[in-house]
């Protein structure tokens, strides 16, 4: 039975997989612009494929913050008068995909705190793994939160620290905090940027008009602004930005690095750079090693819109067979118009995708995508495609099977049961789905396609090698912080 997870994944991105994304941050110093807030949701538009169940603006001037939140793509959170009345010096936008806490509204970001220096407004990519135990800590002295979300409880410690700027508060915290965090922080003067000591999620800083500074989860939220790339926050660095100055502080020594690979897989818009290196080339020349490591003869190499597009790029380069598209996608169903049910989810993957019955019939394909997570929505592609006429389906996998769930930041909120690979081996997978064969990249071949030693990445999912210990009251659902709060 499909899950509300499976069913927001699918229909929020990708047709073939049903992870969450992480969230999306994206920080703006401007003050001699009038447009700030929007400037702000320019920036969330261009991060949105980071989290659609919610959004917010929070904009800093004249002492105070302001910030609005709602439930829902940002283009449904603003309209022309938010974007209008919201003005100030520094503004914070985030989009969110749940990952700890439920989709409600109440964890809807940015945060507001207050600080004895000032007021403050955080926005939180990734999962702090010990929330939990520093709620409780915070509730014994006297606490009360309002969510049920980590940013709270980030957000809570900052405001309770008796340091006297924000940017100490913050760093006398990060040590208490376990896990992934990549922060974007506001005064009504200041844009501040954290990353976790492992520098899980990505984290960037741009220059915009030789007086402004943008911080966004990902490159690709700096072109729209004509911002220029200036670097990344190094893992376990605080960066105060004021119009003519960026100030460092390395806090935390980073002991292991351990970025996100997934990120190099799915999450990540092919437009980014990540460490330097380009995800769209990244993922062409997974598909490279996928063709070396399982070639097939077929007759034509298709992708499963629209995340596996560079990786069959890369697999009919190398094979030299021909690239086709074998479906086409409907861009503009939304996720709040199915219900998560069998007959409307096998609904859905028809109003998504739409076999192109003259590109496919009588040939033997190489279906590429990037990932198989629950397998829920593999299965009914393949049919669509037999359906249509497909002779052979060879399903080539660009990453290596997912048998473990992800602590840091991406919604695994159903927990191992529920990831195909951790039930299946590969025959079983093949059979389950309808393919007539299904070869899954090796992880060495992986990390030599995003080219970077393996000691850089997080492999988690893959291995069980989790880089940050993750507690064991953890390893239950996203809704931790509500069971929690229930018991006590
Ligand atoms: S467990 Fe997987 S998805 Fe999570 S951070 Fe590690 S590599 Fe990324």
């Amino acid at each position: 039975m499909i899950s509300q997870a499976d069913c927001d994944c699918f229909y929020s991105r990708s047709s073939s997989r049903a992870w969450g994304d992480a969230c999306g941050v994206f920080g703006l110093l401007a003050p001699s612009t009038d447009d700030l807030s929007r400037m702000c949701y320019f920036g969330l538009f261009a991060l949105q494929h980071r989290g659609q169940e919610s959004a917010g603006i929070a904009v800093g001037g004249n002492g105070g913050i302001d910030v609005h939140t709602g439930m829902g793509l940002a283009t449904e959170v603003f309209d022309e008068d938010d974007l209008t009345r919201m003005r100030g010096e520094t503004a914070l936008g985030h989009v969110r995909y749940s990952t700890m806490g439920s989709n409600v509204i109440e964890n809807a970001q940015p945060f507001i705190g207050e600080h004895s220096s000032g007021p403050f407004a955080v926005a939180h990519n990734g999962n702090v793994v010990n929330a939990r135990a520093l709620r409780c800590e915070l509730e014994d002295c006297g606490t009360e939160f309002e969510a049920t979300s980590d940013t709270e409880v980030i957000t809570q410690l900052i405001a309770r620290s008796p340091q006297d700027s924000i940017e100490k508060a913050i760093a006398e915290i990060m040590p208490q905090l376990e896990g992934a965090y990549s922060l974007g922080i506001i005064t009504p003067d200041r844009l501040i940027a954290v990353r976790d000591p492992q520098g899980v999620r990505p984290l960037c800083i741009g220059r915009l008009n030789h007086e402004g500074w943008v911080v966004a989860s990902e490159t690709c939220a700096l072109h729209p602004l004509g911002a220029d790339y200036m670097r990344e926050v190094e893992p376990g660095e605080i960066v105060t930005l004021t119009p003519n100055d960026l100030e460092s502080m390395q806090v935390m020594d980073p002991d292991r690095k351990a970025c996100c690979i997934f990120e190099f897989i799915y999450f990540a818009r092919p437009d980014s750079h990540i460490y330097g290196r380009s995800i769209y080339q990244s993922r062409v020349r997974m598909g490279h090693m996928l063709a070396r490591q399982a070639p097939i003869d077929a007759d034509m190499v298709m992708p499963v819109p629209e995340t596996g597009i560079p990786h069959a790029v890369g697999y009919a380069e190398i094979a030299d067979i021909p690239f086709g598209e074998g479906f086409i996608k409907n861009r503009y169903i939304h996720r709040t118009f199915i219900k998560p049910s069998q007959r409307m989810r096998s609904l859905g993957v028809r109003m998504k995708l739409t076999p192109l019955r003259e590109a496919v019939a009588g040939k033997r394909l190489v279906v590429v995508d990037d990932s198989i997570v629950r397998g829920t929505t593999t299965g009914p592609e393949i049919g669509l495609l037999r359906d249509a006429g497909a002779r052979e389906i060879h399903l080539r996998i660009s990453c290596p099977p997912i048998k473990y769930p992800c602590f840091y930041g991406i919604d695994t909120s159903a927990g191992r049961s529920e990831l195909i690979a951790a039930r299946m081996n590969k025959q079983q997978i093949c059979e389950h789905l309808g393919a007539d064969s299904l070869e899954f990249l090796h992880l060495p071949n992986l990390v030599k396609a995003v080219g970077l030693p393996k000691s850089n990445f997080c492999t988690a999912c893959f291995n069980n090698r989790y880089p940050i210990p993750v507690p064991d009251d953890l390893r239950g659902t996203k809704f931790d912080l509500e069971e929690a709060t229930a018991r006590a």
